[in-house]
Parts: structure tokens; sequence; C-alpha cells
């Protein structure tokens, strides 16, 4: 059968590798290279990392490894929080010409190839400025969040949040802990984030519903404790967009894989793990669609509403809700955690709520556990 992965990015290099012993299989990238610009803050968990090290030298893109994260609210209280996962942050701009050459061995993979939509059965694809048309048994689309085989097919499209991020001068409190900024001043329906990449060295950066401009500048100017650490050098600037919330991946002879379908995880807009299952699943299942619609959502459905779920307090939570949670979360025990899996964050509420003390606050929290 002959597959057309759309996109050079993760999902279409960890697809098209899956997929390559049962199918002939092309990969079209609308760019010269894949991982420019890095709209990413790299961070993913170890056992993701792992994974990823099956397909190619992850290890060259290694820049930091994570113990764990310091929650903070908006006055800049913040507690520590150690889980079950370890991270690491890793440099897609290395992370994903890796990922595209390990698939380019099996792979036909044509670059500055544009994926233009679809005519009588045909797709049409603009390569170099060229026009063809060519036949395929099934399309992956692969092609990011702003997906052009999700539009033409007719694909649902996710909420869109939008991620912007420096690469700065920062201090962190501890080179090995991310630090996570809640509250509405820092960012609206998400949070504001700094993962220490090296010694001085951090992303910082904010996902928002809206005006992620404007809350990354008051995060650096007037949060209490980033405003004290940020430094003036900026070396980097990234933005895109981030999709929240899975849609219907599979349809006739179409299927999508990662942020073209928003397999990202809902509560921290991170995509990679999300999409590297789904990338496996598909080869696991192929030519089986149905059957890779159905695994992926027996192994990740109650993970995405767990974390939408989660996601949704970050819309009811006030600054001062923050500000005692903050110190509620001392007394709980959050080693069962893991950052991949909302549903071990949503198991910890009801302990929590134990422990809240506040009626309006027991009711927010409440009313995402039912
Ligand atoms: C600011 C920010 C920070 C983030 N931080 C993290 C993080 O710390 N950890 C994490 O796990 N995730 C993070 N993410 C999310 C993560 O980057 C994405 O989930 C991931 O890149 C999705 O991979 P993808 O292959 O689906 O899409 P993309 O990486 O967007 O790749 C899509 C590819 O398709 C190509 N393409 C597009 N249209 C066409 C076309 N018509 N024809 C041919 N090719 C096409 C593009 O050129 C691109 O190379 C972050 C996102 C943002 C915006």
């Amino acid at each position: 059968m002959k597959v057309l992965v759309v996109g050079g990015g993760p999902a279409g290099s960890l697809s098209a590798a899956n997929l390559s012993e049962r199918a002939e299989v092309t990969l079209v990238e609308a760019k010269g290279a894949s991982g420019f610009p890095a709209k990413c803050g790299g961070l993913i968990s170890e056992d993701c990392f792992e994974a990823l090290s099956r397909y190619c030298r992850a290890s060259r893109a290694l820049q930091n490894r994570i113990d764990g994260a310091f929650f903070f609210s908006p006055s800049g209280r913040y507690v520590e929080l150690r889980g079950k996962s370890r991270a690491v942050v890793v440099e897609r701009k290395a992370l994903d010409p890796m990922l595209l050459q390990a698939a380019s061995k099996s792979v036909d993979v044509r670059m500055k190839t544009r994926f233009a939509g679809a005519d009588g059965g045909k797709v049409r694809l603009v390569e170099q400025g060229e026009e063809r048309f060519e036949r395929f048994d099934l399309i992956i689309g692969a092609d990011g969040p702003e997906s052009v085989v999700a539009r033409t097919y007719g694909f649902e499209r996710p909420e869109i949040f939008t991620g912007k991020q420096y690469l700065m001068e920062f201090e962190p409190i501890d080179e090995r802990m991310v630090e996570l900024y809640f509250g509405k001043k820092y960012s609206s329906g998400f949070f504001a984030y700094a993962i220490p990449v090296e010694k001085d060295v951090a992303r910082v950066g904010v996902v928002s519903r809206e005006n992620t401009s404007a809350h990354l500048e008051r995060l650096l100017t007037s949060h209490p404790s980033v405003s004290e650490r940020a430094g003036r050098s900026i070396y980097e600037v990234n933005s895109g967009p981030i999709p929240i919330g899975l849609v219907d991946f599979v349809r006739d002879g179409v299927a999508l894989v990662g942020d073209s379908a928003g397999m990202v995880k809902p509560y921290t807009g991170g995509g990679m793990y999300y999409l590297l299952r789904a990338a496996e699943l598909l080869g696991e299942h192929f030519p089986d669609m149905e059957g890779f619609r159905k695994s992926y959502l027996r192994e990740m459905g109650r993970e995405y509403s767990s974390g939408e779920r989660i996601r949704r307090l970050y819309d009811s939570l006030d600054d001062e809700d923050y500000d005692f949670l903050i110190e509620v979360a001392r007394d709980v025990d959050f080693s069962s955690l893991h950052m991949d899996s909302p549903s071990t964050a949503l198991k910890l509420l009801p302990e929590v709520l134990k422990l809240v003390k506040r009626p309006s606050i027991a009711v927010k929290i409440a009313r995402v556990m039912v």
C-alpha cells in the first residue's frame, strides 16, 4: 500500500518510521529542514526520552535533566513537587532532524514539498514551485496545528492556545527544577513557565488563550519572583499555536497524528509523548485504521479527559485561590504523579479536597472531579 505522510516534524517522522515496514511510504516536508524554528520548551519525560532514543541518538539533543517542579502562586509563594517521573530538556533543533534522518533510511523523504490539497482522489503536491498530482491509499496528516490535511478533508479543529517563550538569561531557583507560574495575571486559561537549559539560561514562556505576549512581558517585569531573576539578554524568541482538545483523528483513507489532531496534554501543552504513542500504535495496527483509533483511545482517552478537567481548574481558580492552594499542597504526597498521565494528578484531588477548608475553592475542585 502507498502511504503519504505530510509533515517532517516528530509526528511525521515517527509515523513514517513506524509504517515503513508494512507500506511504501513517502514523506513530504514543506520546509528545507525539520525542527526550525523550534517552537518547543523541550521538556519531556524520561520515559518519552528513552522511547525516542530507540529511533535516534536522542542523547545528542539532551540539554538538562529535571527532578521536579516549583509551583508558584501569583504572589510569589511556591511549593516543591517531585512526582514519580523525572524529565529531561531536549533541543528540538537537534532532535527533529535526527528523527527525520532516521525515517529517511526506510522512507522516501521529499523536502521543500508541500501538500496543497486534494482533487478527485489525488493529492496535490507542490515541489519547489512545481505542481503534481499523485494517488495514495492512505494519507497521514502530521502537518502541525494549522494542518492543511485536516482542513482539506474536513476534520474538526481543536481549540488553539498560543505559546510564546524566550531563551534567555535567567537565574533559576534550582537548575534541575522547572518553575510553573499560575494566576490570571500571567496567563488566560493556562500557566507560565521557566525551563532551565544550562547555567543561567532558561526557556521562559507563557501558554495562554489570549494576550500571550502581554502576559509574558508582565511575567518578566512584575512577577514578584521572576522579575528579580530575569536577565536582560534574550537569545531566541519562539511562539506557536498549541492545540488543546483531541479531535476525531481517523476517517476514510486519512488519519491525523500529532498537533494536527490536538494530540497534546491538555493540562501542560506538551505534545511529544502523546504523538509518539500515536505513531507507534498507527504502525502496530496499520492497515486497520479503526483498530488504530480504538487502541489509541483505549490507552490515552482517559488521559485526555483527565487533562482537560485539570485545565478547566486554571480557568476557574482565582489568584487568591492559588495562594491558598500552594499552602495546602505542602501537605500532599505527590510521589504517585506522572507528568504524562494527568489521571495520576486527578487521583490526588480527593486528598487535596480534604485539606481545603474554604468552600469557594472546594466547590471548584469538586466540580472537576465529577
Ligand atoms: C511555545 C511552545 C512550547 C512547547 N513546549 C513543549 C514542551 O516543552 N514539551 C512538549 O512535549 N511539547 C511542547 N510543545 C508542543 C510540541 O512542540 C508539539 O506538540 C510538537 O512539535 C508537535 O509535533 P508535530 O510533528 O505534530 O507538528 P510540528 O512540529 O508543527 O511539525 C509539523 C511539520 O509539518 C510541516 N508542514 C506543515 N504544513 C505542511 C504542508 N502543507 N505540507 C508539508 N509539510 C507541512 C511543517 O513545516 C512542520 O515541519 C510546545 C509548543 C509550543 C508552541
